[in-house]
């Protein structure tokens, strides 16, 4: 068994190989199994409808599917996890790791700031859950007699906040933490290590790394991913065998992937601070963004994502999305190519205004996912979409931006 992190990513999920006789991940799409014993199928039936991470036969696709499986033994390996259970997006994990802890009738704490979908899904109380927001320092007091979980994201979607998880873990006491790990990725962050009950990510970020697969995945204990399991038999929220499949094929270079897109991204960030048309850059690498020293121990890298505040508010931050030529104007994030968007306007739209202004998600907020491209064409991009906004509410269409040539 290869140790080195480099090994495992390789080779992870693919310990039976040479066994099968194969070399690369079996795609298996079947939707039934068939069973030739009665008593042994209904035996098989009751242990993954218990959430046992496999029995003899699959029985069926909801109950469990050996492609999918493998890919989940890979992250549950890279997260330190006891298991792993994946879904079809990172919003069906969010929601399974809730009505797993018995969110429904039940209180939840958050820390803000949280992924959009995953704040409007507690604000809403769509499950039945009631939430209490508060600062990390304050969390211990924001615990209520039913409370089931403590939801963080560190870094935090989109202001890169970051938090100690081991601090939030000693504060919530017997109360289970999920912290979302989709920013850091298991390259650079492992929850678990720090006494996170549940890491969640949304898949289709860095875990897909390349735009062409929407999933999520939970990593926990044991006896926790029976629970997870239970839950996505009864809901469905399934990740397709092919998603899985591709998942499995990108995990080999995903260090590679978050280590150039992390070196570019310090030296975006660095010269983003230095640019007159910028107000304020947020970047986990930068000395100001982490107070309490969380790089280089909980987590081991600043990362790949930043995000900027730009002079001339809503309408500068418009145009400089308008203005990107190589870097995609989008939202999502961790792809091999980059993206900027715009949180408050976007990804964040259905967050209360008031929470949106309180956590720093200003209409002048920019967020960069930084990608592969060279980094010389990222600044330089980057640079002439930022003379544009520096024309500020002047700027039109038809105008050419300042210091820039066609
Ligand atoms: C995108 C995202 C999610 C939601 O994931 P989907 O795959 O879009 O459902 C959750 N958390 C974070 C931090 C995200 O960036």
């Amino acid at each position: 068994m290869p140790q080195g992190l480099g090994s495992r990513l390789v080779h992870a999920g693919r310990d039976d190989f040479r066994t099968l006789g194969v070399h690369c991940p079996p795609l298996d799409r079947s939707t039934t199994y068939p069973l030739a014993d009665l008593d042994a199928g209904g035996r098989d039936v009751d242990r993954l409808a218990e959430g046992a991470h496999h029995a003899d036969s699959s029985v069926y696709g909801r109950l469990h599917n050996p492609t999918v499986a493998r890919w989940e033994d890979a992250i549950a390996e890279l997260e330190h996890a006891g298991g792993a259970v994946a879904f079809g997006s990172g919003m069906a994990a969010i929601t399974a790791v809730l009505l797993a802890v018995g969110a429904p009738r039940r209180h939840v704490v958050a820390v803000r700031p949280l992924y959009g979908g995953t704040d409007h899904l507690l604000t809403t109380g769509i499950l039945g859950s009631r939430v209490s927001w508060c600062a990390p320092h304050e969390v211990a007091d924001a615990i209520e007699d039913d409370t089931c979980l403590v939801m963080v994201e560190t870094p935090g979607n989109p202001t890169l906040q970051l938090v100690d998880i081991a601090d939030i873990v000693a504060r919530a006491g017997d109360v289970p933490v999920a912290v979302d790990n989709t920013f850091a990725t298991p390259i650079l962050q492992r929850p678990l290590d720090h006494g996170a009950a549940y890491s969640i990510h949304s898949a289709t970020k860095y875990l897909g790394g390349h735009g062409d697969v929407t999933a999520g995945v939970v990593a926990t204990t044991p006896d926790r991913c029976a629970g997870v399991r239970q839950v996505r038999i009864l809901t469905g929220a399934l990740l397709d065998p092919q998603a899985a499949w591709l998942l499995h094929r990108s995990l080999p270079t995903l260090a590679a992937r978050v280590t150039i897109a992390q070196s570019s991204a310090q030296v975006l960030a660095e010269r983003l601070a230095a640019h007159p048309a910028v107000v304020r850059v947020r970047y986990p690498g930068m000395g100001d963004s982490d107070p309490d020293g969380i790089v280089g121990g909980q987590m081991k890298g600043p990362g790949a994502m930043l995000a900027f505040e730009v002079e001339g508010g809503y309408a500068a931050a418009s145009q400089v999305m308008k203005a990107v030529e190589m870097i995609t104007p989008a939202v999502s994030l961790g792809s091999v190519d980059s993206l900027i968007e715009h949180p408050a306007a976007l990804t964040h739209r259905v967050v209360d205004e008031q929470a949106r202004d309180e956590h720093g998600v200003t209409a002048n907020l920019l967020r960069v996912s930084v990608g592969m491209e060279d980094v010389e064409d990222l600044w330089a991009d980057l640079a002439q979409a930022l003379s544009w906004a520096e024309l500020g509410d002047t700027a039109s269409d038809d105008e050419e931006p300042v210091g820039v040539g066609s």
